[in-house]
């Protein structure tokens, strides 16, 4: 068994980016950039007012003037190609071009107008509530680096730039195939000693969380024919997840099967509760993730090492979680030779946080993991402890560039708090 630390580093290892394409810009939402974006304009693109109200010349309100003649109002996407005279005033709208001749917006509130006479009660400041083109993005300003998440924010500013398309990686396609001659599919009744798939629904959203395409391959009985018919499928992809059949089972036939089909084998089995017997491998650049059975250990294996390489596929670095550390809040079982991940929800406490868990622990009770904020890890060889013991609890939602302490205190000041 490896830790997980060698097991994360050996999937990042066998990581090959996937090409670029070019995308309509909606299409890139939550997609990652595959060149640094330059701004092919600037914003805003003219001055322009950023309050309702009266644009004046400054240096007429600093000699002392507070009455002006409104000559002209300006609605929000009018042009006014004349020059504002000295003792003029421009009703001007928010966000509406500021005409030449006069450089300052005073907000309706500080005045009053009768007739065509604006009487400025309150002087503002020269250049107040003006917004200057470019003062947002500069032509030519770096927008984002490569590798960069396109979110919400960051396709609205591409839109506010005029770029309707982005190159952005190709989503890796991940094959999600489950094992057990036990699974029923979603739909069918269950007879005696059936279980339903759940797992191929969880890797689904799991594959789609992280920018990436799932293809579901349905259920392979514990045949040797079957699973080869369907492995060889599921090659054809970029990632293979398969769930189950992976432990030492007489019916657990997916890592010989992949042997056959020459898949190479990186390691089996990684020192973790759950999640033990993760079979990790590569055939050409697909790489190929034998996860437990365990509808938990099947969530956290995929969380902890399928996540971050679909997130390296596509350039990304912030490949983790975000990470705290918490103050048990119940006294904590002590672990054997393995690092322990537990469900638990974090609380406030003071300046700092405190985690309780979710429910039994048990490597199939998925009830717990729905409930879940985080993964409390109990390190290797860890006495019972107390509360009010810190430990670091991974989140479940979230990126981050930095990779949780997982074998041990990192640098002090490194964690959040
Ligand atoms: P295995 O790793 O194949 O021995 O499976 C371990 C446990 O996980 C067994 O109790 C299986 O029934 C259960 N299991 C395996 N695959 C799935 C699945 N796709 N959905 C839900 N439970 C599963
Ligand atoms: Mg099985």
């Amino acid at each position: 068994m490896i830790s997980i630390d060698e097991a994360i580093d050996a999937v990042l290892g066998e990581v090959r980016p996937l090409p670029a394409e070019t995308e309509p810009l909606l299409e890139a939402l939550g997609r990652a950039t595959a060149a640094e974006i330059v701004s092919p304009e600037r914003v805003p693109g003219f001055d322009n007012s950023a309050m309702d109200g009266y644009a004046v010349q400054s240096a007429e309100l600093e000699a002392g003037r507070r009455e002006f003649r409104v000559t002209i109002d300006i609605p929000a996407g009018l042009w006014f190609a004349e020059t504002v005279g000295a003792g003029d005033a421009a009703k001007i709208m928010t966000g509406a071009p500021l005409p030449a001749g006069v450089d300052t917006v005073v907000p309706v509130e500080l005045t009053a107008q009768h007739g065509d006479t604006l009487v400025v009660e309150e002087p503002v400041q020269p250049g107040a509530n003006v917004r200057r083109a470019g003062e947002d993005v500069a032509e030519g300003d770096v927008l984002f680096p490569r590798g960069a998440r396109l979110g919400p924010a960051e396709i609205g500013l591409l839109a506010s730039v005029g770029c309707d398309s982005v190159s952005v990686a190709r989503r890796p396609r991940v094959a999600i195939l489950a094992t057990g001659s036990e699974l029923v599919p979603l739909g069918s009744p269950l007879s005696p000693g059936h279980i339903r798939n759940s797992n191929s629904f969880t890797a689904y959203g799991q594959v789609l969380a992280a920018s990436a395409e799932p293809v579901l391959l349905g259920i392979a009985r514990d045949d040797l024919d079957e699973t080869r018919r369907l492995m060889a499928v599921a090659l054809e992809h970029d990632v293979v997840v398969t769930s189950g059949g992976v432990s030492v089972g007489e019916y657990d036939f997916v890592k010989q099967v992949q042997e056959e089909l020459g898949v190479q084998r990186h390691f089996w089995g990684v020192a973790t509760k759950p999640g033990k017997p993760l079979a990790f491998g590569s055939r050409g650049n697909t790489l190929v993730f034998g996860v437990p059975g365990n509808p938990v250990a099947a969530m956290i294996s995929f969380e902890t090492y399928v996540r971050p390489a679909l997130l390296a596929m596509q350039g990304r670095s912030d490949l983790y979680r975000p990470y705290v550390y918490a103050a048990a809040e119940e006294p904590v079982k002590g672990t054997k030779d393995r690092t322990e991940a537990r469900r638990c929800r974090l609380e406030r406490r003071g300046r700092g946080w405190g985690f309780t868990t979710t429910g039994p622990q048990g490597s199939g009770i998925l009830r717990s993991m729905a409930l879940a904020e985080g993964l409390a890890m109990i390190p290797p060889g860890h006495p019972d402890a107390e509360p009010g013991e810190q430990f670091l609890v991974v989140l479940l939602e979230g990126s981050s560039a930095e990779r949780p302490p997982f074998s041990g205190a990192p640098a002090s000041g490194s964690a959040r708090t």
